[in-house]
């Protein structure tokens, strides 16, 4: 613990002890920062005791001046965070700022609300929570509570689900102020790359032009147009434009005027002779679903760009009256960063320092544990194949079960936990329990008792986090018994991307001081070893020969732990990488969301005024100044999410073509920047131009005919392809022969620095803004 949090915490034991609880109260509130804490917290200690019926230890005291001081707190599994997470909710809604403190899953939500609750009554705090369950009405009312108690994902949400209201009172929250993470590092680093999606269906407009433009393009010849695979695009040669010149008599395709028109000729050809149907999408129930490349599977709601999407549609004549469409996104770790103020805790930060530095500018601090555990760790069993493995797993979890000692087993997908099981049945275990992060509510129940003897449990890494498993059952009842045996065994059975996924398991034993012990069972034939050439890591005089034994060679093991840094190393190269082209989405986002937002609470756009005076003075004249904002507010805050929608569109686009940049040897990242960059500030210019089209359709429909269309079937979900195309680009360098020429050497972008806009000179029009560019 650091000097200054010592001092810190004597003071407010002896504050806590000198003063009542009443006067500590009043005094939370005045004085300097430190004067708050110190009495803040000392009356935390007294509402925690009364309400909670816990003394709270010096340690989840500390925890909590770390969160206060928006910091990672690293404080093991069982300590108590919850308790911690009080004190700087405490702090924080003193000084006026409202917490979210997030919760690993719904469950979690509302058992930390419950079982804090009584400490924020006596605090004079309010506090709520909200689940998937909680219906819009109370959820509004929630978001308004000092301390609100919410899974990260369920928030991410409610934030996309305002963003697609169409009045002020469907929206659920305010500013963005304090949040306290919980298993920070798995919601802040490992889910962090995961997009929150918000879909809806909107009215998607048959275009009148293209069924004839169709069906003159799909008679061109091969002189008339020119396919290039590599840029995954169709050209009009010289002889098709004169073609089409001749058949739409004009003087020049390319003339300015003609522009919407080439437009349309451009995607008939791409749609006719370039997509095919069951390589690049399938015409299902009615409608065009794209493929995703690299998994080969239906992506969801997902469309081409533009008019193209509308010319493979015409292509198959297939007509559409709605589209689901996604309306907005966001990976977890922008939403997070835009707390104001954010901290959190884990049980295991310290591998994952860098990565919360760079990505969040979150500094870490170790707390030491209360009681130091007993748990065992033992030197990880390496084993030429899978098959010797689970053997060997079923062989431990055999072992340990006759003498009475409780397993957890953890597996990395539900899957093998269910290939597990079958194996144990097999071998004559029938009373196990299988864990697969489906009901957390049941499992929860479950695994509150898998500290009971002989009990074994299969979990993934998911399920069953944030409980505490109580060595004996969860009433404790035979907790001599299973000391006596050993205490809880974890088995970890594959060696993770990274230590810290392993180091949750274990963490789940030998909590508050208790007795336990972890295996971790690995074997050679693990994808990440292939993955990192074990093989070229180890000579060939330490690679084994096939064995159904334990491998003991001193090397092979050091270099097996070699590889899990290896694979650390990487992974954050590629979040920084990745990073790269989701800074520029985000900083355009950011400028959406509260332009939309703005509107949305009232601010004139004053677009049509400044456009079209004239149509706008008919326009006030006839309906009166109130009702033409009103309308052209619900409008403009329409058409943004039309417009929002395309830009997502695009983007998709862009990022799955953005590999082709390797191959013309450009930087991809900046080759994305600068498209994304032009599109969006067009993007601008549309929205004025369609804004007044619709005040022209105002003037001519009159306001009572006159229509907004917006989006209906709302609904969220996560991208299961998470990191989407970028994550599968290393596998396209590896097959162009591991090329690193797009390499760029300059600085990686950290937490705090800004998406660049790129310069002037930049602005070039990019690669791929000729790809799909208008
Ligand atoms: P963590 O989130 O750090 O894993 P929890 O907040 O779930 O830990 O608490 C773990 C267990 O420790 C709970 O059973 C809780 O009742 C107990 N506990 C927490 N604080 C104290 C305390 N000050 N004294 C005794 N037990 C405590
Ligand atoms: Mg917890």
């Amino acid at each position: 613990m650091n000097k200054k949090h010592q001092q810190l915490l004597l003071e407010i034991k002896e504050a806590a002890k000198a003063t009542d609880f009443e006067k500590l109260l009043s005094l939370s509130k005045t004085g300097t920062d430190q004067d708050r804490i110190i009495n803040g917290f000392a009356a935390c200690i007294h509402a925690v005791r009364d309400g909670v019926g816990l003394d709270p230890f010096d340690e989840q005291i500390a925890a909590a001046l770390a969160l206060v001081e928006g910091k990672i707190a690293e404080m093991a599994t069982g300590e108590g965070k919850t308790v911690s997470a009080v004190f700087a909710a405490f702090y924080n809604a003193m000084n006026g700022r409202s917490t979210h403190v997030m919760t690993f899953n719904d469950y979690l939500a509302k058992r930390d609300f419950k079982w804090m609750k009584p400490a924020y009554d006596l605090l004079g705090v309010s506090c709520a929570y909200i689940t998937e369950k909680t219906p819009k009405e109370q959820r509004r009312e929630a978001y308004k509570a000092e301390v609100l108690y919410i899974s990260a994902k369920e928030c991410c949400f409610d934030f996309l689900r305002d963003f697609v209201a169409q009045t002020p009172e469907e929206t659920v929250m305010d500013e963005l102020c304090a949040a306290i993470v919980d298993e920070a590092d798995s919601i802040l680093i490992d889910e962090a790359r995961i997009p929150l999606v918000v879909a809806g269906e909107v009215e998607a407009r048959a275009d009148e032009d293209l069924p004839e433009i169709m069906a003159f393009v799909k008679d061109f010849t091969e002189d008339d147009y020119e396919i290039s695979l590599e840029n995954n695009n169709a050209y009009l040669t010289d002889e098709g434009a004169a073609k089409a010149e001749e058949h739409y008599g004009l003087d020049n395709l390319y003339d300015d005027q003609n522009r919407d028109l080439l437009m349309k000729i451009n995607d008939s050809l791409k749609a006719w002779f370039l997509l095919a149907e069951n390589k690049d999408y399938i015409v299902k129930d009615g409608s065009i679903r794209l493929i995703d490349k690299f998994t080969g599977r239906v992506a969801q709601n997902r469309h081409y760009p533009g008019t193209l999407q509308s010319a493979v549609e015409v292509k198959h004549s297939v007509t559409v009256t709605s589209r689901g469409t996604i309306m907005g996104m966001i990976p977890l770790q922008f939403f997070m960063r835009q707390y104001k103020h954010l901290c959190g805790m884990t049980g295991t930060a310290q591998s994952a320092e860098d990565e919360f530095d760079q990505l969040y500018g979150l500094q870490l601090e170790i707390i030491p544990p209360h009681t130091p555990s007993r748990r065992v760790d033992n030197q990880a069993e390496i084993y030429y194949d899978k098959t010797a493995k689970w053997n060997a797993v079923c062989g431990a979890v055999a072992d340990a079960h006759k003498k009475g000692q409780p397993v957890l087993i953890g597996t990395e997908d539900i899957e093998t936990g269910e290939m597990l099981a079958e194996m144990l049945r097999k071998s004559g275990i029938e009373d196990f329990q299988l864990l697969t992060a489906k009901n957390d509510e049941m499992e929860a129940e479950i695994i509150r008792n898998a500290g009971a003897p002989g009990k074994i449990t299969i979990s993934t890494s998911m399920a069953g986090r944030g409980v505490d498993i109580k060595l004996g059952g969860a009433d404790e009842a035979e907790k001599d018994a299973v000391t006596k045996a050993g205490g809880l065994l974890v088995i970890g059975t594959y060696l993770a991307e990274s230590s810290r996924i392993n180091k949750q398991l274990m963490g789940r034993s030998g909590r508050q001081g208790d007795v336990g012990e972890s295996r971790l069972f690995i074997s050679l034939d693990e994808e990440i070893m292939s993955k990192y050439k074990l093989k070229s890591l180890v000579s060939r005089a330490h690679y084994p020969a096939k064995t159904a034994e334990r491998l003991e060679d001193k090397v092979l093991a050091r270099e097996v732990a070699r590889i899990q840094r290896i694979s650390e190393g990487d992974t954050l190269d590629e979040r920084k990488r990745l990073l790269k082209f989701t800074m520029i989405g985000e900083k355009h986002r950011e400028q959406i969301f509260s332009s939309r937002k703005r509107f949305l609470l009232g601010d004139s756009p004053g677009m049509w005024q400044a456009d079209c005076p004239e149509m706008y003075e008919r326009a006030v004249s006839k309906y009166g100044k109130n009702k033409v904002e009103d309308l052209e507010r619900s409008t403009v805050i329409a058409k943004i999410n039309d417009f929002w929608c395309e830009y997502l569109e695009y983007t998709a686009a862009l990022r799955e073509g953005v590999h082709l940049a390797v191959i013309g040897g450009k930087n991809p990242a900046d080759e994305y920047n600068i498209s994304a960059e032009n599109y969006y500030n067009e993007m601008e210019e549309r929205l004025r131009d369609a804004m007044a089209e619709s005040l022209e359709e105002l003037l001519e429909k009159g306001a009572d005919n006159y229509r907004i269309a917006v989006p209906a079937n709302i609904c969220t979900y996560l991208l299961e392809d998470s990191g989407d195309e970028l994550n599968k680009q290393p596998l396209l360098v590896g097959w162009l022969g591991e090329s690193d020429e797009y390499e760029d050497k300059e600085e990686e972008p950290t937490a705090t620095e800004q998406a660049e806009t790129p310069s002037g000179e930049q602005k070039k029009k990019g690669f791929f803004g000729r790809l799909f560019g208008k």
